[in-house]
């Protein structure tokens, strides 16, 4: 699927975000350690995010405000205000819009680039990285981090193991050269690979990222089989593709937009169809295209229409019929069944000149966010295997793995409600 041609995709992370954002609103904190607590006025509020300053005292998110407390006794405490916070993540994201259209958020301080047909406009890709730090710093005050690669999973690794730990913010990881840096980095350093899961490859002899790169799939799928039970092997797929860079995701905008009503296809043949080969061909052709892009935006329908226009043009016939399915669905079979079966009870026989299919009736497709697999059904059986290595393993061991086509419709919600208030 897609073209071969090598993108380039950052994911620029905000440092200490909702801490910078505050900072920036109170100058006079500029110099002092302070943290955004959920309840500051009980000491056991939790911290939401706590400044370069403040973790320089050990104090970190996620922790009790007491215990902060008493690493840090002046610790300045503001109460979180998520939509000023939410205010300025839309800030950061039209300044990504002003270098790329292609920009997906992935959390409230977490967004996607791909910049593949603006970087040379910018020079190399770092100084197109170095140009967005200097306009977020000028415009919002916070300190952003970019790690660059030709996938979203590794521009996610490359900044958050090395752009995330340089001075410069900046970290470009070709997929050619993992071998060099990412391969390098214990295991739990990947994405979706928690303490848990840790646990459990240290047990296989997999101790970096590297070593899991290097099992072959087959095996990985077997060891993982034996240890979790027959689903595990697409979890093992996942996992392996990962450490290997293998990641053709894209990078989806807008997904907090206006909602389409439908979407559909229309077309002009070449020439006359007549044969039900020539139509089934033409049918699915336009669902594989519908369906495609209804899986890129995140859509399901459950109302499919089809449409045909009959030569001569002088005197076309044609209709355009509707029927509604038992479920909401972006599956290419589905759609295509429906469509066909449509389009043969109502077609009188004569030649078609132009033919449209469209699914409308679209709801958000909340269940299918695992885009790293275009096929549903292997996305329903990733669900499933990773829903029971959650329900065995606890969550934290593959919650992020889970989300790892990094979809938008998660990270809208987090950015809706801020993450931390669920
Ligand atoms: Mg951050």
């Amino acid at each position: 699927m897609g073209s071969k041609q090598q993108r380039v995709i950052f994911l620029a992370d905000c440092q200490s975000f909702y801490a910078s954002v505050e900072k920036a609103a109170h100058p006079e904190y500029k110099d002092k350690p302070l943290v955004v607590a959920g309840d500051p006025a009980r000491r056991s509020g939790i911290i939401l995010a706590a400044c370069p300053i403040a973790k320089d005292y050990g104090v970190t998110t996620a922790e009790r405000l007491g215990e902060s407390l008493s690493k840090c006794p002046e610790l300045i405490i503001v109460k979180p205000r998520m939509q000023m916070y939410i205010d300025v993540s839309l800030r950061i994201t039209e300044i990504y819009e002003s270098f790329t259209d292609l920009v997906e958020p992935f959390s409230i301080d977490e967004q996607f680039l791909d910049v593949t047909n603006s970087v040379g406009m910018f020079g190399s890709p770092t100084e197109m990285a170095k140009q967005i730090q200097t306009q977020i710093k000028l415009a919002t005050g916070v300190f952003s981090r970019v790690g660059i690669s030709s996938t979203k999973m590794l521009a996610k690794m490359a900044c958050d193991n090395f752009a995330k730990k340089n001075a410069e913010g900046i970290y470009m990881m070709p997929k050619e050269t993992i071998s060099e840096d990412l391969w390098k980095q214990p295991i739990e350093k990947m994405f979706g690979v928690g303490s848990r899961m840790k646990k459990h490859f240290f047990q296989l002899g997999i101790h970096s990222i590297g070593d899991l790169a290097q099992t072959p799939l087959p095996r990985l799928r077997s060891l993982l089989k034996a240890k979790f039970g027959k689903n595990a092997d697409i979890h093992a797929d996942l996992l392996w593709q990962t450490a290997n860079g293998i990641d053709d995701s894209r990078v989806t905008p807008s997904t907090h937009r206006v909602a389409p009503k439908s979407i559909g296809h229309m077309m002009t043949l070449p020439r006359d169809y007549v044969t039900g080969e020539e139509i089934d061909t033409i049918l699915l052709e336009l669902t594989e295209e519908i369906c495609r892009d209804a899986r890129r935006k995140r859509y399901m329908g459950s109302t499919v229409t089809v449409g045909c226009m009959c030569s001569p043009f002088d005197a076309p016939t044609g209709f355009s019929r509707q029927m509604t399915m038992p479920d909401p669905t972006n599956n290419t079979d589905t759609v295509y069944k429906a469509a066909r079966s449509l389009f043969y009870r109502f077609w009188d026989g004569m030649p078609v000149r132009r033919a449209g299919v469209t699914i409308s009736g679209l709801v958000k497709d909340e269940e299918y966010q695992l885009t790293m697999f275009d096929n549903q059904e292997r996305q329903r059986a990733l669900e499933k295997a990773t829903d029971y290595i959650k329900d065995r393993f606890g969550s934290a061991a593959i919650i992020r793995a889970s989300s790892a086509g990094i979809a938008g419709q998660a990270q809208h919600r987090s950015l809706k409600i801020g993450g931390h208030y669920k």
